[in-house]
């Protein structure tokens, strides 16, 4: 069997974060991913593993597969967080539920309860979530169960996987067939890709209209789910037109609907790349997933540089630093998270931006477990030739066989990535062994170095591309990676301005309130549900030159924390130029247009609403911006994305010499 992967995956069981990586996984086991049956309460005390007799669905036959896409989500999150963490509270919990199905095939090997299997109308997409846990399950103890029961359940036939998104089965059906070489499983999913194209002629992601120019404006994360397929099975069948059909549809998202902070608007449907442009949480996890499946199609460091950049700032920004709770929709300007201040037109007027436990369709909830534990899935790769690739940084360790002879090395990674600019990767080898190290060297990183021993090595390193050590390594060699971060500054619609350095969004500080909405107590007391509003003032311009970023923006190292993304312990700041902007304040409006399902079966509306609704403001216009500046600049603090709960991202810019 060929695969065409440039870089294929590690075992699971052979990353171990640490540092603030470790700390991020160690509270998503405290908060949501380890109780998320209290926090969140249905469909989470249901699903795969559980009898669905006690769900009580307000949405009627059409959503019956929701606790099982939802809990999927969660399981998946659960199990690769427990492995990375060795947590036996995570595993054991996420087991219960998963042997309950493995352990349990009918007859023909179909997994699952009986009502998923014959129905159609894409039933069977839940088992495309289900079986992610699966596969991190195999990849983290090698359990035999696992091959032989993927590989029946898809061979029983009983379904074609191309119905709207049943056809994510791709993925799990190329993951199987790679562990088993059985080419009806590659023919399987060939058919079922092919199939759904036939089908759904209007999705954004059948070949053809992947490989067009036409904008996409479907859902968001179908999408997401169902763009990456192309770069799947190229991997397996070496077929140009689908690897390019993936990279176009994603060319096209960077064109038309990405946001600052990483990842595509999509609420729900994918949306522009307005300022006020939000996306929903399981994006987040779907866009990063994609570019994974991209980078390793391509071996592309375009790819890896976008999975961090949204796991470094959209992914913190929509969850509450105790994780514990987390937002439906978050956006780059939001200067109020209350139960009225979605902005979005999705719900708009609803709650869906407020941090809490359970915040609308419960997708979001399974899925933001997924995120840093996906990451951490991916940061370290096999090159396929018996070397190791560091793809995503952050602290950590490894250990792997490399080099002909194929012994077992560790390598710890020890950096506070993305916030200082020094990586050192330590060698820990019983013997001297020759393997090549491939370092990814960033687009945005202009001035790259890399030591080994102290000595530089090698030419100046290429931004996008990456280096190969090829080399003896003994025990305490050490390879040190620097990655200088130049301030930049992007432009965005309605003349607004943003400043990023290296892989980090900035945004304004904003001091919080955090008041928790008593009038919902579902959760209980160890999960509140929020009201978060500003104390502190939010309506600045940026003052700034764009020709003289250096000498205008200071930059401030603060003591590295174990919990970065907390804003009262963010280790980097910057000061910058800044005019107040008068009269810019939170829309309060008594009538406002809100996009929602009008009843069962009916297609989305628009309708006007009345109530009491406070709102994030647009940017001001600019004809009128430079009457409305205050005459003085104050120096106000920009602290990473990922740190903030409240924040303005996309500035208005003025210059500061503008009367
Ligand atoms: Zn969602």
């Amino acid at each position: 069997m060929k695969i065409y992967a440039k870089y294929k995956d590690i075992a699971l069981s052979s990353i171990r974060p640490e540092g603030w990586l470790r700390k991020y996984l160690e509270k998503q086991r405290d908060g949501l991913t380890g109780h998320l049956e209290v926090a969140a309460g249905e469909p989470f005390k249901s699903g795969w593993g559980r009898s669905r007799a006690d769900i009580e669905f307000d949405d009627g036959d059409s959503c019956d597969w929701w606790p099982y896409e939802q809990t999927g989500y969660w399981i998946d999150g659960m199990i690769r967080c427990g492995y990375l963490l060795k947590d036996d509270f995570l595993i054991n919990k996420a087991l219960e539920r998963m042997n309950a199905i493995l352990d349990n095939p009918d007859e023909d090997g179909y997994l699952g309860p009986e009502f998923l299997k014959e129905k159609g109308h894409m039933y069977r997409w839940v088992h495309s979530v289900f079986f992610k846990a699966f596969m991190a399950l195999h990849s983290a103890t090698g359990d035999e169960r696992v091959i032989p029961a993927l590989a029946r359940h898809y061979l029983s036939n009983t379904s074609n996987h191309s119905q709207l998104r049943e056809v994510c089965n791709v993925e799990a059906i190329l993951w199987t067939y790679e562990k088993t070489g059985d080419e009806r499983l590659l023919n399987h999913a060939v058919n079922a890709y092919a199939e759904f194209c036939q089908l759904s002629p209007e999705s954004d992601c059948t070949l053809e209209n992947m490989l067009s120019d036409r904008v996409s404006t479907e859902h968001g994360v179908t999408f997401n789910e169902e763009a990456k397929l192309g770069a799947i099975l190229y991997m397996y069948t070496g077929e140009e037109k689908y690897l390019d059909a993936t990279v176009n549809a994603y060319r096209k998202i960077d064109r038309d609907q990405m946001l600052v902070d990483g990842v595509n608007s999509s609420s729900e449907m994918l949306r522009g790349k307005d300022v006020l442009d939000s996306h929903e949480t399981c994006d987040i996890t779907e866009y990063a997933w994609s570019m994974g499946y991209l980078f390793q199609a391509t071996g592309e460091a375009e790819y890896a540089d976008k999975i961090e950049r949204a796991c470094f700032n959209a992914a913190p920004g929509a969850v509450d630093n105790h994780f514990k709770a987390l937002q439906y929709f978050s956006c780059p300007n939001q200067v109020i998270a209350d139960k009225t201040s979605n902005h979005s037109l999705f719900y708009r007027g609803s709650d869906r931006m407020s941090y809490r436990p359970n915040p609308g369709t419960p997708c979001c909830t399974g899925e933001v477990n997924k995120i840093m534990p996906n990451f951490i899935t991916r940061m370290w790769m096999d090159d396929g030739y018996n070397g190791l690739a560091a793809i995503l940084y952050g602290p950590c360790k490894v250990r792997a066989e490399v080099g002909v002879g194929r012994k077992t090395i560790e390598i710890i990674e020890e950096t506070d990535y993305p916030f200082r600019d020094t990586i050192n990767f330590r060698i820990n080898a019983e013997m001297p062994v020759q393997f090549t190290l491939t370092l990814r060297i960033p687009i945005w990183c202009k001035d790259a170095e890399i030591k080994v021993n102290g000595t530089v090595e090698g030419e100046k390193p290429r931004p996008g591309t990456f280096v190969k050590l090829d080399r003896i390594y003994r025990q305490g060699d050490c390879v040190t990676l620097t990655l200088p971060m130049d301030l930049k500054l992007s432009h965005w619609s309605g003349g607004g301005i943003a400043i990023e350095r290296g892989p980090l969004v900035y945004s304004l500080r904003i001091e919080e309130d955090w008041q928790r909405n008593m009038e919902e107590t579902s959760s209980g007391d160890d999960f509140p549900i929020w009201n978060l509003y500003p104390t502190s003032r939010w309506n600045y311009a940026l003052a700034i030159d764009e020709n003289n970023l250096d000498r205008e923006v200071e930059v401030i190292y603060r003591e590295m924390s174990q919990e970065p993304w907390d804003i009262k312990s963010t280790p980097l700041e910057l000061k910058v130029p800044a005019r107040t902007v008068e009269g810019w304040d939170i829309e309060r409006k008594s009538t406002i247009l809100k996009q929602a399902w009008h009843e069962k079966g009916c297609p989305l509306e628009i309708r006007e609403v009345e109530g009491d609704f406070k709102l994030t403001p647009p940017l001001p216009p600019v004809e009128s911006l430079s009457e409305r500046l205050g005459r003085e600049i104050e120096k106000v603090t920009l602290v990473p994305y990922g740190c903030t709960r409240l924040r303005l991202t996309i500035f208005p810019g003025c210059t500061p010499h503008e009367k």
